[in-house]
């Protein structure tokens, strides 16, 4: 069993809301620890009042984050987290997650998805409230709310020389099939409507066991055994297993999202053969080619590493010219960090942190206007969207193209029924979210 240490500083509040925190994480099937060392959660509920408030919090955050084990997740909540958003990640290196005051009732939303992003880890998940200032959200969870994250298998059988995640969790395991289905039957009944299956490669489903095909098998009897699920998406597919079944059952299925994360790394095959990861970027060239001939509109999100070590300047434009011939609707940028114990910390050529992060600013700034233009290409287009958060006038939802947390939002006039999914015309879009406005009136 999973457990949480929670450290409550500051005033009476946040001592009402830590066990409130508490409480969603036991309902939620996670212990309480006394000790950091004995919880895989560390959460400091921090104060931002006063200045010594404030100090004592940092404190605690750096502390916690210096004494923290491999596998250990560190998240910072309440008033400091609020206040200071994903600032806090400069000042406490380490953190992995900041829920602020509005939201810490979706604590065990952001438990669950540090759990599901391995892939992303370097990447701190930052919930403090809404950019739209008076929305609320539901909470999000494998038994509430209208959307489930479901896993199929853990560990990884990869090689990649960058990741420590194969050390930490072993080999691939894949749940067995029956297991997986009636979760996603319990969950449908409990209200879900949309199932997102994660692992750290969604696509080896099954290799384990000696099957090519395992994820479409799934896919396909998750959709026999769950005729009411609307949405079906997929995380983190590893391009070399993506596979023509795959994109057939995709592309055949309404329910299944014509969405897919499939974290590329790099662009150029040489840092690509570097990481030890395929290295044949045209065969990736065709197999987004297929994606696209099969679901022209499917929304493609990658992430990729820059500064991985001996980068070299000609490497990084290379991976530039990658991302703006590829047009991928999302891109994750991730500067390389060295993790103990994994082939590329020992390679030579680091590269200079300030270097690294020169090239994130440039490849965030490319990409910008690539999604700008790939959302611009929905205005006029009417998308299904799920209602996940409203105030008085203004709701927020998400379409097939946003997977929870990580994508965009769209914000919908008018106060529409949290947990429905409702036709929504795209009035206006933005580099990362879209406007539109509900096609009927709602209840129609
Ligand atoms: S596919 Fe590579 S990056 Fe992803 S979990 Fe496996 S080893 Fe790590």
């Amino acid at each position: 069993m999973m457990r949480f240490y929670l450290l409550s500083l500051g005033c009476p509040k946040n001592t009402v809301d830590s066990e409130g925190i508490s409480r969603l994480l036991q309902q939620a099937g996670y212990k309480a620890a006394a000790k950091p060392e004995s919880a895989q959660f560390l959460i400091v509920n921090t104060c931002g009042f006063i200045d010594r408030a404030r100090e004592e919090s940092f404190a605690a955050l750096r502390e916690l984050a210096r004494r923290k084990r491999r596998g250990q997740i560190l998240i910072a909540a309440g008033c400091l987290a609020q206040r200071y958003g994903r600032e806090l990640v400069t000042a406490v290196p380490g953190l992995d997650g900041i829920i602020g005051t509005r939201r810490w009732m979706e604590i065990a939303t952001l438990v669950q998805i540090l759990r599901a992003k391995d892939h992303a880890r370097g990447r701190p998940v930052v919930m403090t409230g809404d950019p739209l200032g008076e929305v609320t959200k539901v909470t999000r969870g494998a038994l509430q709310g209208a959307s489930a994250y479901l896993k199929i298998a853990d560990g990884c059988s990869a090689p990649c020389a960058f990741c420590v995640i194969p050390a930490i969790k072993g080999p691939a395991h894949s749940r067995p099939l029956e297991t997986i289905v009636s979760e996603a039957q319990q969950l449908v009944e409990k209200g879900a409507r949309e199932l997102i299956l994660i692992a750290q490669d969604t696509t080896a489903y099954g290799h384990d066991r000696g099957e090519r095909d395992g994820l479409p098998t799934l896919v396909e009897a998750i959709l026999a055994a769950v005729p009411a699920l609307q949405w079906l998406r997929l995380m983190y597919a590893y391009p070399q297993h993506v596979t023509p079944r795959l994109i057939e059952v995709m592309a055949r299925y309404p329910q299944v999202c014509r969405y897919l994360d499939m974290p590329l790394q790099h662009g150029h095959p040489e840092v690509l053969r570097r990481m030890n990861r395929p290295h044949d970027v045209d065969k990736v060239r065709r197999l987004v080619a297929d994606l696209r001939e099969a679901m022209p509109d499917i929304a493609l999100r990658t992430s990729f590493i820059v500064g991985y070590p001996g980068e070299t300047e000609d490497e990084f434009l290379a991976l530039l010219d990658f991302v703006v011939e590829m047009a991928f609707d999302r891109v994750g940028v991730f500067t390389y960090s060295p993790e103990e114990g994994t082939r590329a910390a020992e390679l030579p050529s680091q590269v200079p942190t300030e270097v690294k992060e020169e090239r994130y600013a440039r490849l965030m700034e490319v990409q910008q206007s690539i999604s700008l233009a790939r959302n611009q290409q929905m205005v006029g287009r009417v998308l299904k969207v799920l209602v996940e958060g409203q105030s008085e006038d203004l709701s927020v939802g998400r379409s097939y193209r946003d997977a929870p947390e990580i994508d965009g939002l769209v914000l919908i006039k008018g106060k529409l029924p949290v947990g429905e999914m409702l036709a929504v015309r795209v009035t206006g879009a933005m580099e990362y979210d879209l406007v539109g406005e509900p096609v009927s009136p709602v209840g129609q």
